[in-house]
Parts: structure tokens; sequence; C-alpha cells
């Protein structure tokens, strides 16, 4: 049984989930689970879904795998905004500007501190998420205490928001050049333009 936090009650609701493979859940289960309750609406909180052997979430098996305990949670919780936190040692690899030509997702963009801001895979949105719900992917460098204040922040301000248009606002706000490559990523990987 996975262990799942709830925080607050009603709408919007909330997803966040870390530990998604191997031992990411060292570097990203403490911050989740040191976040409070939202001002309003649920944030449900998975900080360690699994430990067992690193399969991607870009590879089908890993739906078929632990990853069927995360598809349960999404459709029990049916989040509005769903958040991934993962750990990365290879950033050349995640910012590549290939990535789309090799790993048919878009590349992952640093904001600050080596935290990138990204897309979660295109199978778990196919399979549980419609063009109306927020879905992110953030990564942390898997040694380096300093992207703690950043995510922290970030962890902060999206259990709070309420839409993608606020979560836009606060991120152009905040990087606005990161922020404008972010949103053409997602807009375009998702045919939104
Ligand atoms: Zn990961």
């Amino acid at each position: 049984m996975v262990r799942r936090i709830t925080l607050g009650s009603g709408d919007p609701k909330r997803l966040f989930v870390g530990g998604l493979h191997g031992d990411e859940w060292r570097h990203t289960s403490g911050l989740l689970e040191s976040l409070d309750a939202p001002g309003a609406g649920t944030l449900v909180v998975i900080p360690k879904l699994t430990d067992l052997a690193y399969v991607s979430t870009l590879d089908e098996r890993y739906y078929t795998g632990y990853g069927r305990d995360l598809i349960a949670a999404i459709e029990e919780t049916r989040p509005a905004i769903y958040l991934e936190l993962h750990s990365y040692s290879d950033f050349d690899g995640l910012t590549d500007s290939r990535r789309i030509d090799k790993k048919g997702v878009p590349a992952y963009v640093e904001l600050e501190d080596g935290v990138l801001i990204g897309s979660i895979s295109p199978i778990l949105r196919r399979k549980c998420f419609s063009v109306h719900n927020f879905c992110v992917s953030f990564e942390i460098p898997d040694e380096n205490g300093r992207s703690h204040r950043t995510i922290t922040r970030l962890l902060d301000f999206v259990k709070d928001c309420v839409s993608v248009g606020y979560f836009v606002d606060f991120l152009l706000e905040q990087y606005p050049e990161q922020g404008r490559v972010a949103i053409a990523n997602y807009k375009r990987f998702y045919g939104l333009v």
C-alpha cells in the first residue's frame, strides 16, 4: 500500500508525487512530506511511490509495474493539478534541445539552482488527464543543497495554485525567459497552439 497524506479538503484537488522510481525518493520525499495544507482545496501527497529498480516513466512498462499504483491514485483523487517531483544526475540529457527527437518529450528548462521544469510522460497524460488538467514535472539535482530553497518555494506555490493560468503568471513574473520557453514547449507538446 502506497502511503498518501491528505491535507485540506474540497476543490481544487492537487496530487504531488515523489519517489517515482529507484532511489529517487531519497532526494524528494522529505520535501513533499514537509508541505503544509493549502489555503483552499485539497493537497494529496505521495512522498514515495516506490523504491524498486528504476524504470523510466517514458517506458510503457512503467505503467504495468509499480506505475499501476500511480494510476490508481490519480483515478481515485482526480486531481485538477498534478505534479511529479523527480531528482536527476544527468543534467545534459534532460536539458538537451534534441530531447524531443530522442525521447519524444520536450527538454527540461532550468529555472534556478539546478531546478528544472518540464512535462510529465505523454503516456500518463493520455491515460489519465485531459487538456483541462494542469500537469507539471520538476527535477532537482540529486546532490545540491542549494536547490532546496527554490524547489520549496515552487512546491509551496503550486500547492496553492487554483488554475494553470495562476501558475503561468507566476512563472512569467519570476522567470520571464525560462518561463516563456517552458510554456511554449508545453503548448506545442500538448497541441495547444
Ligand atoms: Zn524520476
